[in-house]
């Protein structure tokens, strides 16, 4: 007998390894009770992992493939991988396991040990989860010292025809068209766009059997288990995503970095929950942005912005995962090494645009990228937060969180603890940016504008001391290093009491 191994992130429509039913197969999927506790993950998120997981087999067990199963509530109690897969080897004469190539690294290298322990052959074959395989990703990157998300997405769109006319030329004659996009809160105070609401959470038996079993099992963790918001089967996540291009896809483009107080979605499309799971595949979700294009439903700098981020951002992130690993989860160019602050799962800090993107994250697992990058990201790099309690940090709060994308996210894009390999400058931002892309100031209990006195925005002189502590390091970074030159002639009382300040500041969280 042969056994096809589903891990639970690999919920792909078309399944490569099972074409169709055979007397000598069987489909097998685990809940994993000890994987689930790797780290405290969002009790959303696993009742997303779990609900999606048990729909994906009793879809296969309707369309007549024989089925195996470990719920978390099955005994052995607790059972992990090893002893499910023995017990499965032993109980059904399996000879040989075979499985895609997982998305995380771990997983994929423990696999001769676990085949060595079960004594038999676990076979891997090429994941299509992706739209550039591995192999294809690390030979683009090959010679190359530093690696632009901008160069591979040109390739992309060329070689694979996306947003291309037939002469072979980008849609509308530019790349990018950023210059349209990104626009202030003030436009946005101004326009007053309407964010339509997102349809109702299903609420099907299986979820609410999972989400029970999750808040007893996992009572620690955070978020409220029964709270899932976002679909856990394909036929919902195609409905996600048609929802998404007939109603906020238009706007996604102009308001794609706007952040507004309460509102923790906007225009963002929510499909990485789905998208991760394999439940939705890349390239449907970009052809189906191309084709609202095409058909004149959608604007080319929403489409173009979009497609940007799944086509680029996606596919290269995945790629310089693959790349770097293991050796990438150790680093720590900027030597940060501050313990995380004591509000990070609660959200009680007075810093009024974090309070509301953390307050996001435990209530829905969700932050948009701006509030991940700009807002705690820049928080947790001016702060010199060590980069291993972060990477768990954000691995626990999102329901779209997988080790492929949160490390080169957190350790490259956010604290530029890789030494710049994919990010040209650390992405930080003082009080201003805030200030300029969302209305969190207007009702946080510091001033944005004042930089001295009780009401002074942290972020100044978290920004500046930043900037001081780094200065040779950055000095003569083309994109930075006139920052650093603003800081060195700063008068040195000056650079001493905002050190002193950030210090006392950082002290207190
Ligand atoms: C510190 C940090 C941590 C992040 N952690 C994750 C994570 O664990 N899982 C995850 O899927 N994304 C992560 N991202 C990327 C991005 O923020 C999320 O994909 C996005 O916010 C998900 O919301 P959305 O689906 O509404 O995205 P949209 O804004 O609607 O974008 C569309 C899609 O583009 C893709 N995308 C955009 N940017 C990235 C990126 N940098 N890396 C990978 N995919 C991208 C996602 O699949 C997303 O669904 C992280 C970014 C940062 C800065
Ligand atoms: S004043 Fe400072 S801390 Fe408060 S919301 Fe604005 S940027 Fe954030």
């Amino acid at each position: 007998m042969r056994l096809i191994w589903i891990l639970g992130d690999q919920l792909l429509p078309s399944h490569p390894l099972i074409p169709s039913p055979s007397p000598d197969l069987y489909v097998g999927m685990i809940e994993s009770y000890p994987r689930g506790t790797h780290v405290q993950y969002h009790q959303q998120k696993l009742t997303l992992l779990y609900s999606a997981m048990r729909h994906y087999s009793a879809d296969l067990k309707k369309r007549k493939f024989r089925t195996l199963y470990h719920h978390l509530t099955d005994s052995p109690a607790r059972a992990d991988y090893t002893t499910t897969l023995a017990q499965w080897v032993e109980q059904h004469r399996i000879r040989e396991i075979h499985l895609l190539e997982p998305n995380e690294y771990d997983s994929l290298h423990s696999l001769p040990a676990l085949s060595k322990k079960l004594g038999v052959p676990i076979v891997t074959h090429p994941s299509t989860q992706f739209l550039v395989p591995r192999t294809e990703f690390a030979t683009w990157a090959s010679g190359k010292k530093h690696l632009l998300m901008e160069t591979h997405y040109r390739r992309l769109r060329t070689e694979r025809n996306i947003l291309m006319t037939p002469q072979g030329q980008p849609e509308g004659g530019d790349w990018n068209l950023d210059d349209q996009n990104r626009r202030t809160f003030r436009e946005f105070a101004k326009e007053k766009p309407q964010v339509p609401p997102l349809p109702p959470p299903v609420k099907d038996p299986i979820v609410q059997e999972v989400a029970a079993q999750v808040s007893k099992l996992f009572p620690h963790h955070p978020g409220l288990a029964a709270d899932l918001w976002v679909p856990t089967t394909r036929a919902g996540a195609l409905d996600w995503l048609k929802q998404f291009i007939r109603q906020r896809l238009e706007k996604f483009g102009p308001w794609e970095d706007t952040m507004v107080d309460g509102e923790n979605i906007l225009f963002h499309s929510v499909l990485s929950p789905l998208l991760n799971l394999g439940l939705l595949t890349p390239i449907e979700c970009i052809h189906a942005a191309e084709k609202a294009y095409r058909d004149g439903k959608a604007p080319l700098n929403s489409v173009e912005g979009f497609i940007r981020q799944i086509l680029g951002w996606r596919e290269f992130i995945h790629g310089i995962y693959w790349l770097k690993m293991p050796e990438y989860r150790e680093v720590n160019f900027l030597g940060a090494d501050r313990p995380l602050p004591q509000w990070a799962y609660t959200g009680k800090t007075e810093m009024r645009c974090v309070s509301q993107a953390i307050h996001g994250a435990v209530d829905h697992a969700y932050n948009h990228h701006i509030q991940r990058l700009m807002v705690l990201g820049n928080y947790f790099l001016l702060g010199g937060y060590e980069p291993k309690a972060v990477l768990r940090w954000y691995t626990e709060m999102y329901l779209d969180a997988y080790d492929w994308v949160m490390v080169p996210n957190v350790l490259g894009m956010i604290l530029f603890a890789d030494g710049g390999f994919f990010a040209t400058k650390p992405y930080a931002a003082g009080a201003a940016y805030q200030d300029k892309m969302g209305n969190h100031c207007a009702s946080c209990r510091f001033d944005p504008k004042k930089k001295d006195g009780p009401d002074a925005c942290p972020f100044h002189s978290l920004y500046w001391n930043f900037f001081g502590q780094h200065a040779k390091l950055f000095g003569k970074n083309p994109r930075i290093g006139m920052m650093v030159k603003i800081w060195e002639k700063k008068p040195s009382a000056e650079q001493k009491e905002i050190r002193q300040k950030a210090q006392r500041f950082l002290d207190a969280q």
